[in-house]
């Protein structure tokens, strides 16, 4: 047999093993000097009683003959696909419960997607951003252009048609994800109306994460790309409830394929439901249950003073750093802070200052992207009086 060849270009994945290595080194050096990790991108914060109360009940239900559930269907059950299509509803975003399908999360939906994507695409992908778009598109073996983010668009790259890269090399497929990972910069409308604009002009596809859509607290700030008119015609929403309802190891995502969305007449939500009933048997009863038990309004709130909590961190993190005279952006509608790092030095030499000086972690910008370097990422997912001890030891 021959090995898919694609592999052999990905990079190796050095970043968390570096990280975890120096800690390691770190604390055989300096036994009993506790460190605090503000580089996890994971929830630390328990479920939502009302989803725990729900996922308990569907157990229950698996234990009576008359219950029992086996194989559902693969793009999710009516009564999540329902409760997601009100939680849209409630943006002022129409779906039919058709142009939704429940997954077990977005990074497999990420990665997933391209099977319905043909061969030879340009894709256009934020620098720096979430790393598995990377590396899912070296793995399918398409091209891949990438958009500069810099604090002078403030990470949040846009369309230039006078630019080489938007005049030459025309985007078949475009990565937005906002509010972002690592920067925590969100679109505002205007900027996607000109992302949508571009992608309808060109016959392009975006595919929008809003895997943080319920840190956005800002009314103006779009938390769906479908509120943008137009959007229904060149935009798949992959997005998740790890970050919005705690589900990181419960395992529960949506992706939205709207019906309005075709390319050469061939109906891109009828492809992706080919591809799911094909490769993919669904996510558990169980599960769905406490997704739907998230979006109903008791578990929205629940789940919101959660998010509330994480933001709280997020002003803890600003306040010490605004104190320091560091510049950085997000963690006002995001989990996550992104500085620069002070005098000029490096992403991995501020992280070995920082865990030398004040005994904290966080994730060396370079690690997601080129334009990463020289910026660093805080996480505000971590609890409170472990936030306030590292912002209390934060010294430059
Ligand atoms: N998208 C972004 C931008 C993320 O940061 C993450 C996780 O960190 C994911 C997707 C993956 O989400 P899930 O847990 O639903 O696979």
């Amino acid at each position: 047999m021959n090995i898919n060849e694609n592999y052999l270009h990905l990079q190796d994945s050095y970043l968390f093993i570096t990280i975890a290595k120096k800690i390691a080194e770190y604390q055989a050096k300096n036994p009993g000097c506790p460190v605090i990790r503000m580089g996890i991108g994971d929830v630390t914060l328990p479920l939502a009683p009302v989803v725990v109360e729900a996922m308990g009940r569907a157990v229950m239900e698996m234990g009576r003959a008359e219950t029992f559930r086996g194989y559902g269907p693969e793009q999710g059950y009516d009564f999540l696909r329902r409760a997601i299509a009100n939680h849209y509803a409630r943006k002022g975003v129409g779906l039919g419960e058709d142009e939704i399908f429940v997954s077990d999360g977005a990074k497999s939906d990420l990665g997933n997607i391209l099977d319905i994507v043909g061969a030879g695409n340009t894709v256009l992908i934020p620098d720096p951003v979430y790393p598995a778009y990377v590396d899912t598109n070296i793995m399918a073996g398409h091209r891949i252009a990438y958009m500069d983010g810099n604090m002078g668009n403030g990470f949040l790259p846009l369309p230039d048609p006078y630019s080489e890269r938007d005049r030459d090399r025309k985007a078949d497929i475009i990565y937005l994800c906002s509010p972002n990972n690592p920067t925590g910069a969100v679109y505002n409308k205007e900027q996607l109306a000109l992302w949508v604009g571009y992608a309808l002009e060109n016959d392009a596809l975006i595919l929008f994460d809003s895997a943080y859509e319920a840190f956005v607290r800002d009314e103006g700030l779009p938390t769906s790309i479908y509120q943008v008119s137009g959007a229904e015609k060149c935009a798949i929403e992959v997005c998740s409830l790890s970050k919005t309802a705690g589900f990181t190891g419960v395992r529960c995502g949506y992706t939205v394929v709207p019906r309005a969305l075709e390319r050469g007449g061939v109906s891109l939500g009828k492809l992706w439901l080919r591809r799911q009933t094909t490769k993919f048997n669904g996510v558990p009863y169980i599960v769905q249950r406490g997704a739907e038990a998230a979006f109903s309004d008791e578990g929205l709130t629940q789940n919101r003073s959660n998010i509330d909590y994480y933001r709280g961190n997020a002003r803890i993190i600003a306040e010490r750093l605004t104190q320091l005279g560091i510049w950085f952006t997000g963690g006002v509608n995001a989990p996550y802070i992104w500085l620069r790092c002070p005098d000029g030095v490096s992403s991995w030499a501020f992280f070995d200052r920082l865990l030398d000086r004040s005994h904290v972690v966080g994730t060396p910008g370079a690690g997601f992207g080129k334009n990463g370097e020289g910026f660093f990422r805080l996480s505000a997912f971590g609890r409170r009086e472990d936030t306030l001890a590292a912002m209390e030891r934060f010294t430059l």
